[in-house]
């Protein structure tokens, strides 16, 4: 099953699926339940669908189209091994509580009927909960995790299959259309989605840009950082070869890090899955209350240029420099004084790489 993986490069469940199975079902089921969020949008769900189409062209030159379903995700996943007459469901592990406790779901009624899940690493470079501070379950401080996070063997990458052989029995569906899925307009100038465009993004950067990411990644007109966040938030780059991949470069160790961030928040959240929408670290703040003002911030119109254009850059592009982030996000929870939720919502409406853990704990850092 892909979820947040939509790639065949560095996939352990897939090659593993792969290895262990004359025949598989490469599938991925739109979850009504994600539909029916407030962050089924156009933006997100726009790129998710091309990541989704570019997939399918992936897995049909190895032999095998990407099958395609909609409804309840446990209740699809458990028709499909019932279809292709699978007695294992291959699936990468994922850390929000929505994601664990969909996945659990399928663990319990899959055992019912006699099918056996596993799950696998891939959605970080360090899989949550591989490092323990001594006395706790998860690391609070960046920088001692980060040192952990250097220290600690990683997995091998693993070979992308040579043929996928599709069980016949089972038809693989055609993938919606944006506008079957959410309504509105995506931003004008949103990245495309997709494992091809995301290898060609990483190979191009690394040889032209890494040398300089520890110099100019804070420069924030420089705009000279990879863009690579929506990518790896799908699953179309691993950030395991992406970590490997920038290696021992010039620029590689400044970049590393910042992946290191990434896999910081991902563990957080993973042991922390209220930390979402609660207070990580209770200040006691009564937010002030003031919906002009939230508008204005929002469109880009508080009269403070960098924050306009950060914001309108949000609106037309779904992207923004960290820099920006932290600037905006820092204009609405210390200047206007309110909630950081009020942000962190906008943000993942409108985000190519919208994340529960970087965004919402990224907002609660600033
Ligand atoms: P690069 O500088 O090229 O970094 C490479 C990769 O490292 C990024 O693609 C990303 O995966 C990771 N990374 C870099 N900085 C951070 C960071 N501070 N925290 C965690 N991971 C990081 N990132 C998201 O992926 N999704 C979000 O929803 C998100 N929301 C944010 C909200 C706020 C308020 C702030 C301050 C930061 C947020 N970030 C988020 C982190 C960061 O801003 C983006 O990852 C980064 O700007 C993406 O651009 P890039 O790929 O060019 O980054």
């Amino acid at each position: 099953m892909f979820t947040r993986d939509l790639r065949v490069s560095d996939h352990p469940a897939l090659a593993s699926a792969v290895a262990e199975h004359r025949e598989v079902v490469p599938a991925f089921v739109f979850d009504e339940a994600i539909l029916a969020s407030r962050f089924n949008r156009p933006n997100p769900t726009g790129f998710m669908l091309e990541s989704l189409a570019d997939l399918d062209a992936s897995l049909r030159r190895l032999g095998a189209a990407l099958v395609v379903r909609r409804g309840d995700w446990v209740t699809e996943t458990l028709g499909l091994a019932a279809a292709g007459d699978a007695r294992t469901v291959h699936v990468s592990e994922d850390v929000s509580a929505f994601g664990r406790s969909r996945l659990d779901r399928l663990v319990d009624r899959a055992a019912a009927v006699g099918v056996e899940v596993r799950r696998y690493p891939g959605v970080t470079v360090v899989p949550p909960g591989t490092l323990v501070p001594s006395g706790g379950d998860h690391y609070k401080v960046f920088t001692p995790y980060h040192r952990q996070w250097c220290r600690t063997p990683w997995r091998a990458l693993v070979a992308t299959p040579r043929r996928v052989v599709p069980a016949a029995k089972v038809p693989s569906g055609a993938l919606p259309k944006l506008s079957e899925l959410t309504d509105g307009p995506r931003s004008p100038e949103v990245l495309p989605g997709g494992e091809t465009v995301a290898r060609h993004r990483l190979a191009g950067w690394v040889n032209a840009h890494l040398h300089e990411y520890a110099d100019r990644h804070d420069d924030l007109a420089g705009d000279a950082t990879s863009r690579l966040s929506p990518y790896l938030h799908f699953g179309c780059l691993s950030p395991l070869e992406v970590a490997v991949s920038a290696g021992a470069k010039p620029g590689g160790e400044a970049f590393r890090r910042q992946l290191c961030w990434r896999d910081f928040y991902l563990q957080i959240l993973a042991a922390r899955p209220d930390a979402a929408w609660a207070d990580y670290r209770p200040r006691g703040d009564v937010w002030d209350t003031d919906p002009e003002a939230l508008e204005a911030w929002r469109q880009g119109r508080t009269g403070y240029p960098v924050i306009d254009a950060a914001m309108r850059q949000l609106q037309r592009e779904g992207f923004m420099h960290n820099r920006a982030r932290m600037i905006v996000a820092s204009f609405l929870t210390k200047d206007l004084y309110l909630d950081w939720r009020d942000g962190a919502r906008h943000f993942l409406e409108l985000l190519v790489d919208g994340d529960l853990a970087n965004n919402n704990l990224n907002w609660q850092w600033t």
